[in-house]
């Protein structure tokens, strides 16, 4: 405890003037060489500041000013290396839309390091967009301002909505160029996560039948997010159970608040259990069960609906690179991979049941909740009810807000009495059961006609004030703002967003 306090107390201490910016201890690359390429980020012609995330520097421990200074500023977008920097590209494999493609890898990102926040836990620091390395294959290695800012704007919503995501530290135009379908702006991410380690990395190294590496990534992986999971008869197999604890609770997570991730392939699974690789996200306006958003998933396999399932398979695909580590004998260490794979149903099961009776302002459990919650949700489905609105607007002391927001609201009516009904069993008083709804059923997510709406600005004319407005908007999801009332609407007809691009 006491050099705890001790660490603490450096860590608060200003940085000195001249200092390094980052303080980086470097895990990752101290594993053997074939787990990355080194490299460094090529440098760009003209770099110009966008945005440092405040909130974020002070968990980091970092300085917000410092960060700003234009040397800081040529480190975020790849032109001067950063003290004790260790610039990698990261290799993994991946199931892509289920092909399995053996190498990936960073193919336009790179890990500078790690640093330590303010508490205590270990986060990478990652440029995106910071040019071509030997994963890139066919691609330029760069980022378009759109998807940066897009990417920058839902991580951090996501992070405010209390879920767990990489998180967006600055942003950076680089002055040059990339080419898509057309020429845009081009700009670096800075992204930071817990760790950058995917189902991918170790599909990477299960491909190549390399056990040594998939010790040492398993071990890796242990000591930095399950460190408990050490301790246990088989650390291997508590592994693949906690990382099934924590996807299964994230994909609840998302499916509460109408998000869909778009592009979950098994490289954006992340190990650590946080939403990475923003790409063609985006939330639903409209409760519609089947929404898709990405423009190349054609077949609907990662529409929002099917979310938990595609979790599930991405898991099924962990475990078969786990199962050397899992027992010496195949079969036993198939059966414990099943066995431990089975649990994922009921853990989504149980994680999403008691998000809707939050929503639904249910302090108690009983049997016919989940049917409650289902049918609410055919109900929206139904009379297209708008999802965060519906949930946000549920008042049992009034039905005023929300019935309109139904095109029958006479379904809605036959719902309510049953909602009431149960609610009548509830120990809870009006006050608290309407502040707990309205700490977990948000009134602003990054709507996407919102989100294009600001991208459009910052693009077309170099306006970065929608940005900076929405991002003070969805900072604070929960709390309802006058100013700010248009936000909370969906996308006026006509104007719904229905594809949304990679940008790659
Ligand atoms: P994503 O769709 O962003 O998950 O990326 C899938 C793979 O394509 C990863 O290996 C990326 O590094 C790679 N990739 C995506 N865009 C580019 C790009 N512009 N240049 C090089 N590699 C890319
Ligand atoms: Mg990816």
């Amino acid at each position: 405890m006491a050099s705890d306090t001790g660490l603490a107390f450096l860590r608060d201490a200003p940085p000195s003037a001249g200092g390094p910016v980052f303080a980086f201890d470097n895990s990752y690359a101290r594993l053997p060489e074939r787990f990355y390429a080194r490299l460094d980020p090529t440098p760009v012609s003209a770099p110009r500041l966008i945005k440092i995330n405040e909130a974020l520097t002070r968990e980091l421990g970092l300085d917000r000013d410092m960060l700003a200074t234009p040397q800081a500023v040529e480190i975020l977008v790849g032109n001067r290396q950063a003290p004790g920097s260790q610039p990698i590209a990261l290799a993994y494999a991946g199931h892509q839309f289920g092909n399995f493609v053996p190498q990936l890898g960073d193919g336009r990102a790179i890990l500078l390091g790690e640093v330590v926040d303010r508490a205590g836990v270990r986060r990478d620091i990652q440029l995106k967009g910071s040019g071509p390395t030997p994963f890139s294959r066919r691609g330029d290695g760069r980022a378009a301002l759109g998807p940066v800012l897009r990417e920058y704007i839902v991580s951090e919503g996501m992070a405010a909505l209390g879920i767990p995501t990489t998180r967006s530290l600055a942003a950076v135009a680089t002055g040059e160029p990339v080419v898509r379908e057309t020429v845009l702006p081009g700009a670096v991410l800075t992204r930071v996560a817990t760790s950058h380690v995917r189902v991918g990395t170790f599909q990477f190294f299960a491909a190549r039948g390399d056990g040594e590496a998939l010790r040492l990534l398993a071990d890796h992986v242990i000591a930095r997010h399950y460190p408990d999971a050490r301790d246990e008869e088989n650390p291997y197999r508590a592994l693949f159970d906690r990382v099934i604890a924590r996807q299964a609770d994230l994909v609840a997570r998302w499916m509460l608040v109408g998000f869909v991730h778009g592009v979950m392939n098994t490289d954006n699974c992340s190990i650590a259990g946080e939403t990475i690789d923003y790409g063609p996200c985006a939330f639903m306006d409209t409760y519609k069960p089947d929404t898709v958003f990405s423009s190349i998933d054609h077949g609907g396999r990662y529409a929002y609906v099917n979310q938990p399932r595609i979790c599930h398979w991405n898991l099924a695909r962990f475990g078969e690179t786990l199962l050397p580590l899992l027992d010496d004998d195949s079969d036993k260490a198939l059966a414990l991979a099943n066995e431990t794979l089975a649990t994922f149903q009921g853990r989504y099961g149980r994680a999403l049941m008691a998000g809707m009776r939050r929503k639904l302002g249910l302090a108690t459990e009983e049997e016919g909740d989940a049917a409650l919650a289902q049918d609410l949700l055919n109900v929206m489905a139904e009379a297209e009810a708008d999802f965060t609105k519906t949930f946000r607007a549920l008042d049992p002391e009034s039905d005023d807000k929300v019935r309109p927001l139904f095109s029958d609201p006479a379904k809605y009516d036959t719902w309510a009495d049953r909602w009431r009904e149960r609610l009548g069993r509830e120990p809870q008083d009006a006050a608290a059961r309407r502040a707990a709804m309205q700490s977990v059923n948000p009134v602003y997510i990054p709507r996407n006609h919102l989100v294009e709406a600001v991208l459009a600005a910052a693009i077309e004319r170099d306006d970065y004030g929608p940005f900076e407005e929405f991002l003070t908007v969805l900072a604070r999801p929960f709390e309802e703002r006058v100013e700010f009332a248009d936000y909370a609407e969906p996308a006026p007809a006509g104007q719904c967003v229905y594809r949304t691009f990679c940008g790659t």
